[in-house]
This record gives structure tokens, C-alpha cells and sequence, in this order.
């Protein structure tokens, strides 16, 4: 992309109502547009990495076995009123009618929906286990929707539903879920931590919240600081081993994790030696759940089991907070200057700025990286504005893309432009050719 032909209208002021740095960070690079309170279009820079963040979220979650769909926003509260929920659910659905005067409400969940589907062409535990999901928009009317897309009133998540024949089936679906969780965090660049929880509104015993660390995290946690250094890495998970995912499981869970209504002092003094205990504020970017035939009792979602009896399934529900995970993100990387994208979600894979546009050689020579890296299958986004070269860096530094590469008169007199990276701020005197190689290897171990 050439920025003088896209759309990132930046902002030179700091927006006064917004209260935290990422809400700031996203209305100054460009990113989104309050529509309503709590509300927001999604401008093009912002809906870039929303689509990045999706993609990995389905990236793992077909990895572990799970299967997309697409539910509608808007619902019947007919299915509402089977569960029990039209009633408890309270002031935070937004309940519309229609024409014929008929009681809609758009979707804060989809646990019903997803039964109603369910019921209707599940018929036999020989079609088990089944886990479905989909990434749509949710509305709930939140009292005081803040810090911009970290609490909104539309927000987009992914929500998942397992169908198992018994307890034991459904808990390996929720390790499964925990594992391709932690793995969807981390190519995102997030430590999150999974933390036992309250069940709230949607209920069950078994229940974690995956939290990343920052200041300006809505929950205080407690933990031993042993597990920030949980790594993925490289290491496949069979999903469809019960050992191979209770052990990851046990691995991320077993030591002292706890948000504020969990914490027990006593256990984590007794658990934690001092110099590892910690307490920092969680952002959550996601919940897990077991609720067993809560759902299913309510809707009669029923299998015949393998004595031909029939049997109502065990279900789970599990969420990820899509349009949050921007916010969180930049919570967790950004400087003064602006936004550091890990590059498993960075709008675009490298800057190009061209110190001396109009000059016949800068300007091939850009062009040059342009159609290279786009040829490595990266998309660059190329300054070619004929602006100052600190008001290009300026702008670069906001939207934080991770890698900018410096194209002027002076290096290519010597052959070289300039790799820099926007975490460290290091930069590196290369070939063009060797920077484009050396582009192509970061981001292969991103993909
Ligand atoms: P919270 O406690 O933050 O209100 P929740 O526990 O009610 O969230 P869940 O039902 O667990 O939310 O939804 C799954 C995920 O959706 C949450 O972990 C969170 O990341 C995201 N989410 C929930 N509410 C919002 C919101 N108002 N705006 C943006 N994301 C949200
Ligand atoms: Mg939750």
C-alpha cells in the first residue's frame, strides 16, 4: 500500500476523552471512529488488524478440531425465554421488537442459538464430539462502556460451544480449548495468563479467564511471577490426546494464578515463596467454561447414547474478546512514541520511508523493496509522501509497524538503506537484498 493513496486519517492532537493510552493510541494512529457510545467504526488501519487477530483465532481453533460457522446478531427471545435467561439477563440485552411486535433482543451470547441448532440435527452420540464456533458481533449494553474498544457495547468475539456425551468428554473439550487458547494468545504476541474464575451469568464449576498483564487492567491478579515464562514455542499439541492436553493444562495451571475474587492470601503465602509472589492488574481477553446440561436440560438438547436411551449432552461455552485483544495489545507494547506491533498481528510487515521523494534513485529504489517484498508475500506500506523525513518517522512510529526500512540518497551512494526495528530502535545498514531476506526470515516464523 502507498500511503498517499490509502485512507489513515491520524490525528496531531491528543484526543481529551480518551482515559487510557491504547484508547488514545488508536484514535490518534487512525484505527477507529467513535460511531455511538461504546460504539465504533472500524477504519481501514484498525480493521487490518482486527482481520489479522480473527485470522489466527481460526487459524487455531480448526487446528484443535473445531468447527466455523456463522450465527446472526439478531435473535428471537422465544429461545431466550426456554433457557430462563430473557428474564435474568437484565438490563445489559438490548431488546428490540419488530414490526409485527414480536420480541427480538441482539445476541450478548449465543448459547441458546447454538442449542436450538443443535437439537434440531444432533441426534446420536455417534455424532460426538462436536465443537462449533463463530466469530460475530455481540451487544451488550454495558453500564459504562470505556477505554474504547476494550469495553464497548459492540464488540466482536469469537464464541465457541462443545457438545460432549459425558463430564469426562467435555473436559478434555475444555483443556483442548485452554491449550489452542494459550497458543492463539502467544502468536499474538500476549503473555495471558489462564486463571481460575467466577462462572457469572453464563454459570459452572469449571471455569478459567485468561488475563494479560497491564496497568490498566479492570481486575487485580495474583500470581507466581514462574509462570509469565511459560512458553508455547514451537511444540505441537495432539487435541486429540486426553494425557497430551491435561498435561499442558496442569503445565499452565498448576502454579498460584488467581484474580481478585479467587485470590486466598493464606494459599498463595503457603504456595508462593516471596520473591516470586506477584500482584499486577489483567485485561481478560477470554473465558472458558464447563456448564455440564445446564443448556441442554433447559432446551432438551438430547443424544441416544450407545443403550438407546437418550441423554442430555454436555456442553461448554468459550469466548475470546476479538475487538478487545486490540486494545489489550497495545496496552502491552507501545512506547511514548506510539504502538509496537508484535508482528503476528502488525497491520502491514514493514515500512518503507523514502527520505528524498522525487529523487530518480530513492524513488526506484523504493519501488524496488516495494515489489520484493511483496513478492516474499509481505505487504509493505510505503511513505511516499513528499513530506519531511521526521514527520514520515513520526507517523510510522505511531502506527507502530515493527520494521521500517530508510531509503535516501546518502545509503544507496554506498549501496546500503537502513532495517530498523521499532521496538529496540537498532538499525542496520543492509543491501537492499539482504534487508528483503532478512524481512522474509522474521516473518517466517509467523505465519
Ligand atoms: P467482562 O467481565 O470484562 O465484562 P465477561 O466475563 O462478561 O467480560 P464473557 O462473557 O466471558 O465476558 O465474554 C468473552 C470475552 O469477550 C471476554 O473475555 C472479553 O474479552 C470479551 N468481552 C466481554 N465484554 C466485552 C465488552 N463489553 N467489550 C469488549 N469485549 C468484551
Ligand atoms: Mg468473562
Amino acid at each position: 500500500m502507498r500511503l498517499s493513496r490509502y485512507f489513515l486519517p491520524v490525528l496531531k492532537e491528543t484526543p481529551s476523552e480518551a482515559q487510557i493510552v491504547s484508547h488514545r493510541l488508536m484514535l490518534r494512529a487512525g484505527m477507529i471512529k467513535q460511531a455511538a457510545a461504546g460504539i465504533y467504526s472500524w477504519l481501514p488501519l484498525g480493521f487490518k488488524v482486527l482481520n489479522r487477530i480473527e485470522q489466527i483465532v481460526h487459524d487455531e481453533q480448526i487446528r484443535a478440531g473445531h468447527i466455523p460457522m456463522l450465527m446472526p446478531t439478531i435473535q428471537s427471545a422465544d429461545l431466550w425465554r426456554e433457557s430462563g435467561r430473557y428474564d435474568d439477563y437484565g438490563e445489559e440485552m438490548l431488546r428490540i421488537k419488530d414490526r409485527h411486535g414480536r420480541d427480538m433482543l441482539f445476541g450478548p451470547t449465543n448459547e441458546e442459538l447454538i442449542t436450538d441448532i443443535f437439537r434440531a440435527h444432533v441426534n446420536s452420540y455417534k455424532d460426538l464430539p462436536l465443537t462449533l464456533y463463530h466469530i460475530q458481533w455481540k451487544f451488550r449494553d454495558e453500564v459504562r462502556p470505556r477505554f474504547g474498544v476494550m469495553r464497548g457495547r459492540e464488540f466482536l468475539m469469537k464464541d465457541g460451544y462443545n457438545f460432549d456425551i459425558d463430564k469426562d468428554a467435555a473436559l478434555h473439550a475444555y483443556n483442548r480449548h485452554l491449550v489452542s487458547y494459550l497458543r492463539s494468545y502467544e502468536r499474538m504476541g500476549l503473555q495471558a495468563i489462564p486463571m481460575r474464575a467466577d462462572g457469572g451469568p453464563i454459570g459452572g464449576d469449571y471455569t478459567h479467564e485468561f488475563l494479560v498483564l497491564a496497568e490498566t487492567g479492570e481486575s487485580e491478579v495474583f500470581y507466581d511471577s514462574e509462570i509469565t515464562d511459560l512458553k508455547f514455542g514451537a511444540r505441537e499439541v495432539d487435541y486429540d490426546s486426553v494425557p497430551a492436553c491435561q498435561a499442558v493444562l496442569e503445565e499452565f495451571t498448576s502454579r498460584y494464578a488467581r484474580t481478585d475474587e479467587t485470590h486466598d492470601e493464606g494459599v498463595f503465602t503457603a504456595q508462593v515463596p516471596e520473591t516470586r509472589r506477584r500482584s499486577a492488574r489483567g485485561i481478560e481477553v477470554g473465558q472458558i467454561f464447563y456448564f455440564g446440561t445446564k443448556y441442554s436440560d433447559a432446551m432438551g438438547a438430547t443424544v441416544v447414547g450407545p443403550d438407546g436411551t437418550r441423554t442430555p449432552v454436555h456442553m461448554g461455552s468459550h469466548g475470546i474478546g476479538v475487538s478487545r485483544l486490540l486494545g489489550a495489545i497495545i496496552e502491552a507494547n507501545h512506547d511514548d512514541r506510539g504502538i509496537i506491533w508484535p508482528e503476528g498481528v502488525t497491520p502491514f510487515h514493514a515500512a518503507i520511508v523514502n527520505l528524498k521523494q522525487g529523487d530518480a534513485d530513492a524513488d526506484a529504489a523504493c519501488e524496488g523493496l516495494y515489489k520484493a517484498l511483496v513478492a516474499r508475500g509481505l505487504e509493505p506500506l510505503y511513505d511516499d509522501r513528499p513530506e519531511r523525513a521526521g514527520a514520515k518517522f513520526a507517523t510510522m512510529d505511531l502506527i507502530g509497524l515493527p520494521w521500517r526500512l530508510t531509503v535516501g540518497p546518502r545509503g544507496l551512494a554506498k549501496g546500503v538503506v537502513e532495517l530498523t526495528s521499532r521496538r529496540t530502535g537498532t538499525s542496520e545498514e543492509l543491501t537492499p537484498e539482504a534487508a528483503i531476506d532478512r524481512l522474509a526470515q522474521i516473518y517466517a516464523e509467523h505465519v
